[in-house]
């Protein structure tokens, strides 16, 4: 068995730990005789499944009993719908747009009511974060929407923006569990899990529980109702329930790795070995603002596509996969998660290095 460095934005690397006990698991889950995949979501085995995993995720992120944990499906991109759909009384709403997640969110929201572009870095690629410290955010606004982390641009928000005191609803997916944060803060926090905490299929939304009514915009479907969810622990309906499991055991190994604290200061620390050398390097270079670059997705080009090829090719071939760029910038992309070991980035480091070295001309 050979393992590669896989720096793929998502679905993405996980703890090779996590792996092997879901593999030790998989014809017997804890004496049941059954892999979790076949087991009824009904079960006790499963019901304890899901609340361990909710448990552990409420101590990793200190989430403050007044929030609701919802395991969901449909991807982020689901909740572009169904944010609009249960939060827009007023049917109006602010959007930063940092990038096409944001943006994609926002024309989703148009469908529903008034979605308004508070501030966007469009001009330059998406490659900073725009200042949000005085929006235009008018009363009758519903909330602010934001990407906190941008998964094809890298960047992110190291302040989140002032909202004058409307419900700040985040985009998590590519930086969630990366650090501590205050949920507090937010009212809505969500993520796709395929980034940085397990397999495609689960959506996490932890949400504020005044949040959750009846009061939804006419014809808004069951199953896109937040009510529906919180009333029935996630289980309206059979939940991603293997998957959740694995988020699950992805929540047990960070606990055992130090916690949020200890995973922000790894982070910080593997991003700057790379930023560091692409600060200095005289053929890559990184594309984000300095201020506000991402700790867990770092594009970088050579400023020559051809070269850039010739370098993903050359990385694949030292087992450094998934480099490429997203389809719609090229360049390339190292997406270096929490799963993402130091030994990943001081790799790809030295292979850079070396391909420095051979193609400068
Ligand atoms: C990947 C991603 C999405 C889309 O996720 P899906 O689960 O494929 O819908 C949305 N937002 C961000 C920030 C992402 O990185």
């Amino acid at each position: 068995m050979a393992r590669v460095f896989n720096f793929s934005a998502g679905p993405a690397v996980l703890p090779e730990e996590v792996l092997k006990e879901a593999a030790d698991e998989m014809l017997d889950y804890n004496g049941t005789g059954m892999s979790v995949m076949e087991m009824s979501h009904r079960s006790k085995a499963y019901q304890e499944i899901i609340d361990t995993a909710e448990k552990d995720l409420r101590e990793l992120m200190n989430i403050p009993d007044n929030y609701k944990v919802l395991f969901l499906q449909g991807g982020a991109s689901q909740q572009f719908a169904m944010i609009p759909m249960n939060l827009m009384k007023n049917k109006k709403a602010g959007y930063i747009i940092t990038g096409q997640w944001a943006k994609k969110a926002f024309q989703e929201a148009k469908i529903f009511g008034e979605a308004v572009e508070l501030a966007s870095s469009a001009d330059k690629t998406f490659s900073y974060i725009p200042d949000c410290s005085n929006l235009d955010i008018t009363d009758d606004m519903d909330y602010v929407y934001i990407c906190e982390n941008n998964t094809i641009y890298g960047t992110k928000y190291w302040q989140l923006p002032d909202t004058k005191g409307k419900d700040l609803i985040a985009d998590v997916s590519s930086c969630f569990l990366s650090e501590p944060v205050d949920v507090s803060k937010y009212a809505v926090i969500y993520g796709g899990v395929q980034k940085n905490v397990g397999p495609a299929g689960v959506v996490i939304v932890i949400i504020r529980e005044d949040l959750i009514t009846e009061d939804t915009l006419p014809g808004t479907p069951t199953m896109l109702k937040y009510k529906t969810h919180a009333d029935n622990g996630s289980m309206y309906n059979t939940p991603p329930a293997y998957g959740i499991y694995i988020c699950g055991k992805v929540f047990k190994w960070l606990k055992k790795q130090g916690g949020l604290a200890e995973m922000k200061k790894r982070n910080e620390e593997k991003a700057k070995i790379l930023y560091d050398y692409l600060d200095q390097s005289k053929l890559f270079k990184g594309t984000v603002r300095k201020e506000d670059r991402s700790l867990m997705n770092v594009p970088f080009i050579t400023g020559d596509e051809e070269l850039d090829a010739k370098f993903v090719k050359f990385a694949k071939e030292n087992g450094l996969e998934n480099l490429k760029g997203h389809r719609t910038v090229g360049g390339m992309r190292a997406s270096i998660y929490n799963a993402m070991p130091k030994a990943g980035v001081e790799k790809l480091v030295e292979v850079m290095k070396k391909f420095e070295a051979e193609n400068l001309k």
